[in-house]
């Protein structure tokens, strides 16, 4: 299990990279997670402005 940021939908705020306890989260035009790092703690759902982070 990983979460995945929906591309769409990121605004590139920086808040759920800042938050990732693994820095498994880049920055670019949509922000992307790493799911081989990823250890599902959800807090980037929780942080995202815009509800981007999903789990899958
Ligand atoms: Fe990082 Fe947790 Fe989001 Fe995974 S669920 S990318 S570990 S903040
Ligand atoms: Fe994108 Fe949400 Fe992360 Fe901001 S917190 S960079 S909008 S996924």
């Amino acid at each position: 299990m990983a979460y995945k940021i929906t591309a769409e939908e990121c605004i590139a705020c920086g808040a759920c990279a800042d938050g990732c306890p693994v820095e498994a989260i880049s920055a670019g035009d949509a922000y992307s997670i790493d799911a081989s790092k990823c250890i599902d703690c959800g807090a980037c759902a929780d942080t995202c402005p815009v509800g981007a982070p999903k789990a899958e």
